[in-house]
């Protein structure tokens, strides 16, 4: 990473800190490791560190060591506000325009504190006094253990440290097949199983731990598979009515998007998924390839991300959602067959 970027964090820290550090809303794998991984690390380095999460985040994260320290803003309101108000520097990790944090928005617009962004998504906002921005990483997670090394701190990373950023890596890198797989990303984690993270433990504490119901909703998720195929397209939806009916808890949905991809010739693959208490359609994008569904989810459903994985939001019904959807996509005819 950069040294100047480095040298500024090693100046923030060199003095005791009020810390707090915030992931994006509906946080992932990515985003609650990587807030882990630095509030272990600056709770070994003496400094007073909290996280606070937008709102709260599935089970099969749970088990992490530090996540019952978290504060949920959507939760505990009061004691998030005090915490964000006494900041004297804020950790922003994992998202990186102030609108990808919910209700958290306008206490950090108004917050004084000195802002820090450790980011991996395209088209970051100028709001942080330092800016560590870097589109070509797998992962927040591999930034957080690029910036211990850089402050050659390799040795304080603890076991609890390890697993935090390895979880993170794995989740976020589709468990190391997607193309943001370096082989640096292999050599970190490589590093963090040398530090102590259990890697057979973080897969099966993620991936082995459905519920029947979960595997329920995905049955319903790919009867209602519709193919594309003269646009290489795969899309699902699941409407409120079929999550309710399958017991349906928070990240429950977590992947399915990926099995259109799966499919020979499948280059884009989207997921449709009602809300009824927001009001909203909440979807995720994703692709094999050259095709950006981070330009397709900023230009038609207000979202963005990678070019790879997005996602987004749609106010109409999921009829009006997935027919505005399959009318947009003559004019990527030419993208999706390349
Ligand atoms: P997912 O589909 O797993 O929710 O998100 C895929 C990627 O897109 C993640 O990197 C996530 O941070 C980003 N993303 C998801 N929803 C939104 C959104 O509404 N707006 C933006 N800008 N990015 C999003
Ligand atoms: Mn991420």
């Amino acid at each position: 990473m950069n040294l100047e970027i480095t040298k500024a964090i090693k100046t923030l820290l060199n003095v005791p800190q009020k810390i707090v550090i915030i992931p994006h809303k509906n946080p992932d794998g990515d985003a609650i490791g990587s807030t882990l991984g630095l509030w272990h690390y600056l709770k070994n380095k003496g400094q007073d560190a909290t996280i606070i999460v937008p709102n709260d985040f599935p089970k099969f994260l749970k088990w992490m060591p530090g996540t019952e320290q978290i504060i949920i803003f959507e939760k505990d309101a009061s004691t998030a506000r005090q915490l964000i108000n006494n900041a004297s520097i804020i950790f922003t990790l994992d998202f990186n325009h102030l609108g990808r944090i919910g209700q958290l928005q306008p206490l950090l617009e108004d917050a004084s504190a000195t802002f820090v962004m450790i980011d991996h998504h395209q088209e970051p906002d100028d709001y942080a006094k330092i800016t560590y921005s870097d589109v070509s990483m797998s992962s927040t997670c591999e930034m957080v253990y690029n910036l211990i090394e850089g402050l050659n701190d390799v040795e304080c990373i603890t076991p609890e440290l390890a697993i935090s950023l390895y979880t993170g890596i794995m989740t976020d890198t589709g468990s190391f097949k997607y193309s943001s797989t370096t082989s640096r990303t292999h050599t970190v984690v490589a590093k963090l199983i040398e530090r102590g993270a259990k890697n057979t433990e973080a897969h099966n504490k993620v991936y082995d731990t459905n519920t029947p119901s979960r595997l329920h909703l995905l049955g319903c998720a790919l009867k209602n598979m519709v193919i594309l195929e003269e646009f290489n397209t795969a899309f699902i939806t699941l409407s409120q009515a079929e999550l309710d009916a399958n017991d349906y808890k928070k990240g429950d949905t977590e992947g399915f998007v990926n099995y259109g991809l799966t499919l020979e010739g499948i280059v884009f693959a989207v997921i449709f998924i009602e809300n009824r208490e927001e009001g909203i359609i909440k979807i995720s994008f994703r692709s094999e390839g050259d095709f950006s569904v981070n330009e397709f989810a900023r230009a038609h459903f207000n979202g963005g991300g990678h070019t790879n994985a997005a996602g987004g939001r749609s106010d109409v019904s999921l009829e009006d959602t997935t027919a505005l959807f399959k009318s947009l996509l003559p004019q990527y005819k030419a993208d999706l067959n390349a």
